[in-house]
């Protein structure tokens, strides 16, 4: 049965992965993005799609985006919160007050507005499954990203207690926590952690592997099979679970 599903920040990277594996299963999927380069380029490669410019902290454009789906469609079976931003790197005495929120808002209120609506209408439905994108930072700290690894950890709270008050009406809710995901981002993360630390990046690069007991990076397959998982009838059963999809994380990198 084709499934609707609906993902934010879905135009590249980790929501972009899970978006086209939805669709080659044969789900409908409709995706929102503040980027609307990306969102194009991703559209043109995907036209089964549906993709809308939305910005996740923005409750009128959410409330329109997410509203068009539920014309549309009725509902949705599968959400992911996936919208996130890595925010700035530095000491906390560094990090500006605009910067802290802003990356607050991306993560966690970001993940609050499309929660409250896929809350609403799973609840009326009876069933759904809503998977956040939190990160070992929302289960580890990690010096220099302070307000990413709060809003991360954020995310898990607002996971645990939407899992409560949506387990008796039937709707499952769990979030997912990457490790190091191989790929641009991570390129981005090296190069400001190498520059606030004055360290070699081939030497971050290290330290970042170095954490994971497989003392490997994931790749965006590793988390779109996950969430694909997460997402189907085999895990009826799981919910309220931060899985981390990280090699087994054994401490917060310094
Ligand atoms: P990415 O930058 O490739 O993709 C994020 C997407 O979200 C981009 O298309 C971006 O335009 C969009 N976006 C950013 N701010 C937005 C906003 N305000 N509203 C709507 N869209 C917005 O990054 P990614 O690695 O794919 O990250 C996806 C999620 O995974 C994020 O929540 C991130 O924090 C989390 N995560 C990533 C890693 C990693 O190593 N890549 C590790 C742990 C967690």
């Amino acid at each position: 049965m084709s499934r609707r599903v609906v993902i934010t920040g879905g135009a590249t990277g980790l929501g972009a992965r899970m978006a086209e594996r939805f669709a080659e299963l044969g789900d409908r999927v409709a995706v929102c993005d503040a980027d609307r380069k990306s969102l194009d380029d991703f559209a043109e490669a995907n036209p089964s799609i549906m993709v809308r410019v939305a910005d996740v902290r923005d409750e009128a454009a959410m409330d329109a985006f997410l509203g068009e789906v539920e014309a549309e469609w009725g509902g949705a079976d599968v959400v992911c919160a996936n919208a996130g931003i890595g925010g700035p790197a530095g000491r906390i005495e560094d990090i500006g007050y605009q910067d802290w929120q802003d990356t607050v808002a991306v993560s966690l209120f970001g993940s609050y507005l499309t929660c409250r609506w896929a809350a609403r209408v799973m609840r009326a439905q009876g069933s759904g499954v809503l998977i956040l994108t939190s990160s070992t930072a929302g289960q580890w700290g990690l010096p220099h990203r302070t307000p990413y690894s709060a809003a991360k950890w954020g995310v898990i709270g607002l996971m645990k207690t939407l899992a409560m008050e949506l387990g008796p009406a039937g709707v499952r809710v769990n979030a997912i926590c990457p490790g190091a995901v191989e790929g641009e981002r991570m390129e981005r993360v090296l190069a400001n952690e190498a520059a606030v630390s004055g360290r070699d990046i081939e030497e971050v690069r290290r330290k970042f592997t170095s954490v994971s007991s497989m003392g490997t990076w994931v790749t965006s397959d590793d988390i779109a099979e996950t969430v694909l998982w997460l997402a189907s009838d085999a895990a009826a059963r799981v919910s309220g679970q931060a899985i981390a999809i990280d090699g087994h994380t054994e401490t917060s990198r310094s």
